[in-house]
Formats: C-alpha cells, sequence, structure tokens
C-alpha cells in the first residue's frame, strides 16, 4: 500500500518528517506494508516550474489510499500562482471530500482550557459561505462595484444530508449524541433548509440523542461545558471556527488532528495552517498531523475490516498519548522546550515498544 506524502508549505516539511518517522516504526510493528513516496506540491513545486498542484500527482492522490497532506498557503505564492485554487480545495473538489472530521479532546499531561473534553466537530466541507468551493463555475463571491461586495452562501439537500449521515454514523460508534449546530433564526432558509434535513436524517437514528444549538450560543457553550458535546455536525463555515476554539481549549492548533473525507477516499490533513511564523525553527508541533493520520489508519481500518489496520491505529494512539503526557517532549506551543525533529523521535521509540 503506497503512502502519499505531499509535505506543503511552511512548517509542511518538518511536521511531516516528523510524522513519517514513527510511522515507518508502525509500519515495520505491524507489517502494513506501507510504500512510502514522498512528492513535491505548493512553493516546492513552483519553483520547480510547476503548479501548485501538478496533474500528475492529483492522479497520484486519486489513485492512492493513504494521503498525507501538509498545509499549503497560497497566500505566499508569486503573483502569477496565487489565482490558482490551492493544492488542498483541489484535492477536495476533485474527490468531493464532502465531511471534515475534527475530533478534539483533552489528554494527560497537556497543559489546556478545558478540563475535560472529548468531541468531534463534522464539518460540511463543499458548501456554505466558501466562495471558491461551492460553486460549478465561476465564483460565490463577487463585486457589482467598487462600493459593493456580496458573497452567498449554498446550502444542499443532499449536502446536508450526507454530512448528517457521517454525524450520526460517528455518535452512534461514540457516545450516542449529536450537536446541531446552526444560525437558523437568522438564515431562515439555508439553516432552516440544513435543519430540516438534519431533523429527517436523525429519524433513522432514534438511538442517537439529537439536540440543536445556535452557533453564537454554541459558542460561548464550548467554554463552559465542552464535556457535554460528542459529535457536533454544521455547515462549512461554523464548522471552520468552532473547530480551532474546540482545539484551542484542548490544548492548542497544534493539537487539531483532520480527515476529508468522502464516502470513498479520505486524506489526512491537520486542521492547522501552515505557521508561516515558525516555519523552519524546528518548532512546530506535529501532534495535528500524527492525528490525522492516526485517523486516516482507523478510517481505512473500519471500512476494510483490516483487523491490522485497526490494531496499528490504536498503537499509535496511545503511543503518542504516552509521548504527550511526559512535558520533556512538549513543543513550545503547549509550553514545552522539544523540537519538531525531538518530538517525532520519541514518538517513533514509544511506538516501537
Ligand atoms: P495560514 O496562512 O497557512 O493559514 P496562519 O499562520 O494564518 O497560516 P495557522 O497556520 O493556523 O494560521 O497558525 C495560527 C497560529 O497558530 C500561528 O501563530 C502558528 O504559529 C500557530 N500554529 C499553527 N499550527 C501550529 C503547530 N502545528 N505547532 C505550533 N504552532 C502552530
Amino acid at each position: 500500500m503506497k503512502i502519499l506524502i505531499l509535505p506543503g508549505d511552511g512548517i509542511g516539511a518538518e511536521i511531516t518528517a516528523a510524522t513519517r518517522l514513527p510511522l515507518e516504526v508502525l509500519d515495520r510493528k505491524f507489517a502494513l506494508g506501507l510504500e512510502f513516496v514522498e512528492r513535491d506540491i505548493g512553493m516546492a513545486a513552483i519553483e520547480k516550474g510547476l503548479d501548485p498542484m501538478p496533474d500528475a500527482i492529483m492522479e497520484e492522490v486519486r489513485a492512492t489510499p493513504f494521503t498525507m497532506l501538509g498545509p499549503v498557503s497560497t497566500m505566499e505564492y508569486p503573483p502569477g500562482a496565487q489565482h490558482l485554487p490551492s493544492p488542498s480545495s483541489l484535492i477536495r473538489d476533485n474527490l468531493d471530500l464532502f465531511a471534515n472530521i475534527r475530533p478534539s479532546r483533552t489528554r494527560p499531561g497537556v497543559p489546556s482550557v478545558a478540563k475535560q473534553m472529548d468531541l468531534v466537530i463534522v464539518r460540511e466541507n463543499t458548501e456554505g459561505f466558501y466562495a471558491v468551493r461551492t460553486m460549478f463555475e465561476g465564483k460565490g463571491e463577487f463585486m457589482p462595484t467598487p462600493d459593493l461586495a456580496m458573497s452567498m452562501r449554498k446550502i444542499t439537500v443532499q449536502g446536508s444530508r450526507r454530512i448528517a449521515k457521517v454525524a450520526f454514523d460517528l455518535a452512534r460508534a461514540r457516545r450516542k449524541k449529536v450537536t446541531v449546530v446552526h444560525k437558523g433564526n437568522v438564515l431562515r432558509i439555508t439553516d432552516g433548509l440544513f435543519l430540516r434535513e438534519v431533523r429527517s436524517v436523525a429519524q433513522d437514528y432514534p438511538d442517537v440523542e439529537t439536540e440543536e444549538i445556535i452557533v453564537d450560543a454554541m459558542a460561548a457553550l464550548l467554554i463552559r461545558r465542552p464535556e457535554s458535546f460528542d459529535v457536533v455536525v454544521t455547515t462549512n463555515l461554523f464548522g471552520d471556527i468552532l473547530s480551532d476554539e474546540a482545539a484551542e481549549l484542548s490544548g492548542g492548533l497544534g493539537l487539531g488532528g483532520s480527515i476529508n473525507a468522502s464516502n470513498d477516499h479520505a486524506v489526512a490533513q491537520a486542521a492547522h495552517g501552515s505557521a508561516p511564523d515558525i516555519a523552519n525553527q524546528n518548532k512546530a508541533n506535529p501532534t495535528a498531523l500524527v492525528i490525522s493520520v492516526q485517523m486516516l489508519l482507523k478510517w481505512h481500518a473500519n471500512r476494510s475490516g483490516n483487523n491490522q489496520l485497526a490494531s496499528a491505529a490504536a498503537h499509535l494512539e496511545t503511543a503518542l498519548d504516552d509521548v504527550l503526557a511526559d512535558p520533556a517532549n512538549h513543543t513550545v506551543d503547549i509550553g514545552g522546550n522539544a523540537g519538531t525533529d525531538q518530538f517525532g523521535e520519541a514518538l517513533a521509540r514509544a511506538v516501537d515498544q
């Protein structure tokens, strides 16, 4: 099985290297038969005279079950490349990765604002207020006159139903509770439709408790009682914002793992960005990417029924918890002094045990 590593921009090279090392140990320990292949995208591809996401690499992503995608930042690209869609959005659009699954939980030894939390935000990934990703042709954001800027929010029946199904299926494997976050009191038509469809899907899951919370109240309740949430399902922009809040509550953005998934494809990608302020300083926390890869292994294990993969995913999670429990392994963002490479080495040793 090939695992395609696309380091991307900013801290991408550092965090993918620190994630690859323990993954190689995991591969040997569980005889997963992974073949590691690394390709340049983003700035590294531009420097070779290519597009940020060369077509050939897009095809490779399509054909590869395991892709580890680093952060990309189009803001850093030269003017000629800035108008091109980012590698991340090309992958998401080409593979229709409609579900962005972002867990946040407190971990022993990791300083966090939340005392206790273990939740997953299921964010719709292809609609909502994201102007560049919602239209068949053209963009959902435009400027009819120099003093007027407009943005369109797209919500569909199909998009709402499929994300709701992902959330309820996930809740069934967890604590059986789904919180639906919306702004239906103001966005009556769009979020009205979203709510209607999520409620309809909920009827197929009578064993799962459902609650509905307005997004502004949710922003507050996440801080007040984060432990009360299990699976949270919401539209694109709300999910983006709330998942950063949740990651921060659990210890920081460097802990925010995520996968982007469709019904038959998934890509591991940390929820944070390219963090240019700390790039190339050996300061970045690779935890978010490690969690993302762990989620990807588990996602494949669940779909294929491959027990070896399931055991490897569980082992990686335990090893990560063990490493994070020791402050000597903490990177700067969570109050320690460990370098990115040091963290990767500590995790590789823990995986080997
Ligand atoms: P981009 O333009 O790619 O979104 P950004 O800096 O605007 O980059 P993030 O990359 O998400 O947004 O970073 C926000 C803040 O969080 C930065 O100060 C960054 O250093 C910090 N941060 C993000 N990811 C990590 C990480 N993995 N380890 C340590 N700090 C991180």
